[in-house]
Order: structure tokens, then sequence, then C-alpha cells
């Protein structure tokens, strides 16, 4: 049918996902609007992450979530927006400090995009155990389209410690 989508129309998004206010409620109502976005999703781990740079804040949830979506990378930044501002995250605030749901996209397919509201794969995830962890979780031999390097050797260049596995993510 031609109003229908082909396979090939979609494409294979990682999204992480953060909370450290309410992190119980914000975490499982960000989850299930994620999943009502995305088809064949699945989630990392749940993960409990003491907060890095601005420390004076309670520690972070995080988690990973894969899925597919025939959404244009703009279209689901805006939705990805509309969820965070649901679940009553405030902007006005500092950035990095707490917040009660933060949706990143960290890949798209192997879209590289540099877009002044929109740079993938996000900028900061070999930087961050709480994103590589969840995310060569869900794909260990995922690799940087822009390096061409798997992220389990980014992972491994950098200190361990501050992520715990709290369970599975719901
Ligand atoms: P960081 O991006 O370092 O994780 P943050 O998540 O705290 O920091 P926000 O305040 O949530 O930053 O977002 C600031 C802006 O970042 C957003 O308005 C958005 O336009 C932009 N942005 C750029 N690239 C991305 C991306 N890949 N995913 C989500 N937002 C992005
Ligand atoms: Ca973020
Ligand atoms: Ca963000």
């Amino acid at each position: 049918l031609k109003n229908r989508l082909k396979d090939n129309d979609l494409e294979k998004v990682y999204i992480g996902i953060g909370s450290n206010l309410e992190p119980d409620k914000n975490m499982a109502g960000g989850l299930s609007e994620l999943y009502r976005l995305l088809t064949d999703h699945r989630c990392s781990s749940l993960y409990r992450t003491e907060p890095v740079g601005k420390t004076d804040q309670p520690d972070f949830f995080n988690a990973v979530v894969v899925g597919l979506t025939s959404l244009s990378p703009l279209k689901l930044l805006e939705k990805l927006h509309q969820i965070e501002r649901r679940y009553g995250r405030d902007r006005t605030g500092q950035r990095w400090g707490p917040r009660t749901l933060d949706l990143d996209i960290l890949l798209f397919g192997k879209r590289i995009l540099n877009e002044q509201d929109l740079v993938v794969p996000h900028p900061e995830i070999k930087n961050r155990t709480f994103v590589l962890i969840p995310l060569t979780e869900l794909e260990p031999g995922i690799m940087d389209p822009k390096s061409g390097r798997t992220f389990l050797s980014f992972l491994e260049q950098l200190p361990s410690g501050g992520v715990y596995r709290i369970g599975p993510c719901h």
C-alpha cells in the first residue's frame, strides 16, 4: 500500500533518558511515552549515576532506549521536548542542573547531523560512562559512525565507577 511505511523508511534511534527529580515517577512516565513513539523498542537496564560536573544535586537515574521511527530527526527532537515538558521539565534552570526528565537523541541510524538545535551522534556519548554502559549493554558491537570506533573502546578508556545497575527497566 502506498500510504504504508516500508521497513526501509524506518530508522533505528538510540535515546538517552535521565531524571534526578522524582525519578521513579518521571522515568516510568518518560519510558511509556517513548514506547508510544517507537516500534520494536528495547530498554537497557536502569542505572543510578552519581552527578558529574555539578555534584551538589541528587543522583540521576539513567537508561538508553532503542527503537525504530519514521519521524525525521528534528520532528523526533520536537516530540522529545514535548514529552519533557509534559513531565514538568523547566528549561529556565541552569544547564546540567537537576531535572525531572531529560531525553537526548544519542544516535539516529548512521546519520551525522550538525544542525543548530541538533547534533548527532550526541557529542558527549564518548565521555559519559552513564551513556556508554547502557548503550553497549543494548548492543555490544555498536560503532560511532563518526570515528568508526566501537563505543566499547571509548568506555574502556574512561575511569570506572559512579554508575550502578539498579535492575531491569520496565
Ligand atoms: P547535554 O546535551 O550535554 O546532555 P542537556 O541535555 O542538559 O546537556 P538540554 O538543556 O537538555 O541539555 O538541551 C539543550 C539543547 O541541546 C536542546 O534545546 C537541543 O536543541 C540541543 N541538542 C543538540 N543536540 C541534541 C541531541 N542530540 N539530543 C537532544 N538535544 C540536543
Ligand atoms: Ca543530556
Ligand atoms: Ca537534553
